[in-house]
């Protein structure tokens, strides 16, 4: 097994079945082509946290980082896979998604 860093799969190349994987060095901007015949595709590790103002709190990953509430900031809620120090598995996204919920009633309440 080879372990390449710094390097992200562009295409999937093959006629009728897969045959190698299109990537691209990210240090050089080289594109290459490895032979294959199967893919396992682990993705989504990467925040999509963008739209949020840049003056909510991250870490150095770029998770949004927030108290035991789930609060990020004021009326802000974060839960699953874009918070700081999240699980990882589906069931707990699911429980912060709940608690997140009862703090916004909560807050909603507060400004009635
Ligand atoms: C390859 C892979 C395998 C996994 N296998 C397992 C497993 O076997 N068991 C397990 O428990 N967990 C597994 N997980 C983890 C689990 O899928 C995640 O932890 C869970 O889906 C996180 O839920 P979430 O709601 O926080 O985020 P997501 O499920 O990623 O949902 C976020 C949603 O927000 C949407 N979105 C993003 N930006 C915006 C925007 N600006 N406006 C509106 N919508 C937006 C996205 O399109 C998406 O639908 C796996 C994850 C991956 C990547």
């Amino acid at each position: 097994m080879t372990v390449r860093h710094l390097t992200e799969v562009e295409a999937l190349l093959g006629n009728e079945v897969l045959e190698t994987v299109q990537v691209r060095n990210l240090a050089d901007s080289s594109v290459s082509e490895v032979a294959c015949s199967g893919f396992f595709g682990f993705v989504g590790l990467k925040p999509t946290t963008e739209f949020i103002p840049a003056s909510v709190a991250r870490d150095a990953n770029g998770f949004l980082v927030t108290d035991s509430s789930f609060t990020a900031g004021n009326g802000l809620f974060a839960v699953g896979a874009v918070r700081s120090g999240y699980g990882g598995m589906l069931e707990h996204a699911v429980a912060e998604g709940l608690a997140a919920a009862d703090g916004a009633i909560k807050v909603l309440n507060e400004i009635r």
